[in-house]
């Protein structure tokens, strides 16, 4: 099967790599060119448009920053959606659940079968294939992909129908916002009564309170390592996703709005390409 792979960034080339690896012929496309190298160097086939991808491959993958990306890629002059007939395509960049309803309609104008799958896990599941994918769309489609899926994927949560998963990682990065928010706050206050960083830290890390996730970061956070593996602007982005899906949706999400805004002001100190943990140093009195 020719698979086309459109978004080579922290997470898609990795995605992209284990497809490669194994075995997959791979048609690719990237705004920027040179994130493609490396894959080119292992048999990946460049491609000059996401049209030309398109035309040459049978599943289409996408892995872009936001909805304006995905809409670029399909529409522009050289996009990919004119050229994708009766094939199927699986948008796994983070989007909102009424964009993802748009690009179900598109597609369904030109026969193309649709599959929304954002992902859980950041770069090192990536690269391990280690990913759990959130899914929603017709059975036969999600069966399709679910070989493509296990490679780059340890768990597939079908949802239901196209745009549920889309609307399961809304609600995932919403918690996920709040608990490293939370984390944050809890050590500064602890820090500033008197106890040992360090020592709270470690405390923290397995505490039932604590969200599980942050295992992995509490060290690198202990150590200043704001190494990038999810850009903090792209949480801050999910959490603007967030706030418009609830305001169409009538629910008040007090808190969470709290943390867009609190993530925002991060992006406007100078962290958005930092690591989203980097709302640690927002908090903090230094
Ligand atoms: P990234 O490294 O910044 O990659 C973003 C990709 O989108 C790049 O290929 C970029 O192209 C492309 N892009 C951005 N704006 C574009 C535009 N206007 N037109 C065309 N292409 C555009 O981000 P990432 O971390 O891989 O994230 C990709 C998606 O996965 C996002 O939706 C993110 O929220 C989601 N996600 C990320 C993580 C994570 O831990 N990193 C985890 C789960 C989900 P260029 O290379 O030319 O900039």
């Amino acid at each position: 099967m020719k698979i086309g792979f459109i978004g080579l960034g922290i997470m898609g080339s990795r995605m992209a790599e284990n497809l490669l690896k194994s075995g997959y012929e791979l048609n690719i496309y990237n705004r920027t060119e040179s994130k493609a190298k490396a894959l080119i160097d292992q048999g990946a086939i460049w491609k000059d448009t996401p049209a030309e991808v398109a035309k040459s491959s049978e599943v289409l993958i996408t892995m872009l920053a936001n909805p304006e990306a995905v809409e670029n890629t399909a529409f522009s002059e050289n996009g990919f959606i004119n050229h994708f007939e009766n094939k199927l395509w699986m948008d796994s960049s983070t989007v909102n659940p009424t964009f993802t309803k748009k690009m179900v309609k598109e597609a369904n104008l030109r026969n193309i079968r649709f599959v929304d799958a954002p992902v859980a896990g950041s770069l090192k599941p990536a690269q391990e294939g280690n990913l759990i994918f959130l899914v929603g769309g017709d059975k036969q489609d999600v069966n399709d992909l679910t070989p493509l899926m296990e490679i780059m994927g340890k768990k597939i949560v079908h949802a239901g129908q196209n745009s549920t998963g889309t609307s399961l990682k809304m609600v995932v990065n919403l918690m996920l916002a709040q608990s490293m928010l939370a984390f944050s706050e809890a050590v500064h206050l602890g820090t500033n009564l008197g106890i040992d960083r360090k020592f709270l830290m470690e405390f923290l890390a397995n505490a039932a309170v604590t969200a599980p996730f942050l295992s992995g970061k509490v060290h690198k956070i202990a150590d200043e390592d704001y190494f990038t593996e999810f850009p903090l602007k792209w949480m801050q982005k999910d959490l603007q996703l967030v706030a418009q899906s609830a305001y169409e949706t009538e629910t008040a999400l007090p808190s969470g709005n709290v943390a867009k805004e609190l993530y925002q002001l991060a992006k406007s100190k100078g962290l958005a390409d930092e690591d989203f943990s980097a709302i640690f140093k927002l908090l903090g009195k230094e």
